[in-house]
């Protein structure tokens, strides 16, 4: 008879490496416990190495009623698992197997070495020395259920056995971290509906856009998201243009909807707001007033003064019809027609997964196949940018060990 694990973990990201260390904890309370996790790539956390810019963010310290409006498309799911296992909880536990932490900007929680990597290895550190197997360049391909277990099969034809299983293989974003959706597949082998997929928190690219933009970025301004001529979304923060197209923080916010809206065939567009603490009627005595200080050409003397130096002659070409008379309007109403934007190869998350609908919110268990849990992205489950995705990772991934112990101690 082969060796039959009692849970199988795979993919070692931040959701599976998680549930790994949670498990881990468990047994170095003195249970007993046969844990092997399967990583697809040379290495655990490839994508976590990518977090933050190199830094991770690993969470927010906004309290539940403040951090689940960032979570979409159904918060609510979260919840439990939130409360089980939030981001005190989160930050207690990195500092207590050595990873001292920092609060930055916007309550996001960064580890004090400001090194992604540093996260891994603390994770990786605790889930071994608790004597769990990590199996790396171990790629699954295949899980069937039989009547008491698991059999999960590797690229290699190797089978394990497993009384249950967590699968947090990731969505699709940055594929060449290791999350290629594999795990949609083994989800919909075993019955489960996915939810359409589509990339968020990606760049907005918008009609003829030109390299002139690339590199720029602007500091307190409102954009709004327009769709079918509707305002459905409008965000105040700073932007950015880059090779991709308009990102950034506020950019990323509106990106969601944006991505959603292009994949239904809607029109997309989007209005900056280049002054939004002042209105028209303000602006327009300032365009006056500085007017008067300026010999020559007023436009192109007034504009300096108030756009970012790159872009007054991308201004200029954009917006054909503008003259002093109406320059008030055109820098409180500048509109970006929307026809495209970047895909999984750069986007920072997957929006869409497997249905909320057939998994226990109370503990990632399926509610069609016992001893089958998931965590982490491949579930329909998102957030903003701030820390948010990670912890969706961390609470899930440690709801799913702690209900897969449950389950299997029964
Ligand atoms: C550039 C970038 C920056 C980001 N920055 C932040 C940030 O600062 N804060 C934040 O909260 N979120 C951030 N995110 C989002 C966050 O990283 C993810 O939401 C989070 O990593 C998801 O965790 P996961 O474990 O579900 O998936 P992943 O971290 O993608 O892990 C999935 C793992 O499964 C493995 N795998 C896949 N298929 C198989 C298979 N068939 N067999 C075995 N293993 C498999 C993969 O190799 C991978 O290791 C960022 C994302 C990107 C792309």
């Amino acid at each position: 008879m082969a060796n039959v694990y009692d849970i199988t973990i795979i993919g070692g990201g931040a959701a599976g490496l998680f549930a790994a260390a949670t498990l881990s904890s468990y047994i170095k309370e003195g249970n007993s416990l046969n844990v092997l996790l399967l990583e697809k790539m040379h290495r655990c956390g490839l994508k976590i190495g990518i977090t933050g810019k190199g830094r991770c963010n690993l969470t927010n310290t906004k309290p539940w009623n403040e951090f689940s409006t960032h979570i979409h498309p159904k918060n609510i799911f979260l919840k439990n698992s939130f409360y089980a296992m939030g981001n005190t909880g989160v930050m207690e536990f990195f500092e207590g197997i050595g990873l001292p932490l920092v609060v930055e900007r916007g309550d996001r929680v960064f580890p004090q070495s400001m090194k992604a990597l540093d996260v891994v290895a603390a994770l990786e550190r605790h889930i071994t020395t608790g004597g769990i197997e990590i199996r790396k360049n171990t790629p699954v391909t295949k899980v069937e259920h039989l009547p008491d277990n698991f059999i999960i099969e590797t690229e290699s034809g190797a089978k394990v056995h497993s009384r249950a299983v967590i699968v947090a293989t990731g969505g699709m974003s940055y594929p060449t971290t290791g999350s290629s959706g594999d795990g949609y597949a083994f989800a919909k082998g075993l019955g489960h509906k996915i939810t359409p997929c589509f990339p968020s928190l990606t760049a907005l690219k918008p009609k003829n856009y030109r390299e002139e933009y690339h590199g720029i970025s602007l500091k307190n301004v409102s954009v709004q998201l327009v769709v079918n001529g509707d305002v459905v979304q409008e965000e105040f923060g700073d932007l950015d243009f880059t090779n991709g197209g308009i990102e950034g923080p506020i950019g990323f916010k509106v990106s969601r909807k944006g991505v959603h809206s292009i994949i239904n065939g809607q029109k997309v567009e989007l209005r900056l707001d280049m002054k939004p603490a002042v209105s028209l009627k303000q602006l327009q005595e300032r365009i006056a007033r500085e007017a008067k200080e300026v010999k020559g050409d007023q436009l192109k003397g007034v504009l300096p003064k108030l756009l970012p130096a790159r872009l007054v002659k991308i201004f200029l070409q954009e917006n054909k019809g503008v003259s002093l008379a109406n320059l008030h309007q055109a820098l409180k109403c500048w509109s970006f027609p929307i026809t495209g934007y970047v895909g999984y190869e750069r986007c920072v998350v997957t929006a869409g997964g497997v249905s909320l609908q057939e998994v226990s919110q109370k503990t990632m268990e399926s509610k069609l196949v016992k001893g089958l849990f998931f965590a982490g992205e491949l579930l329909d489950l998102d957030g903003d940018t701030g820390g948010y995705n990670l912890q969706i990772a961390f609470s899930t991934g440690a709801m799913a060990a702690r209900s897969a112990i449950t389950g299997i101690t029964r």
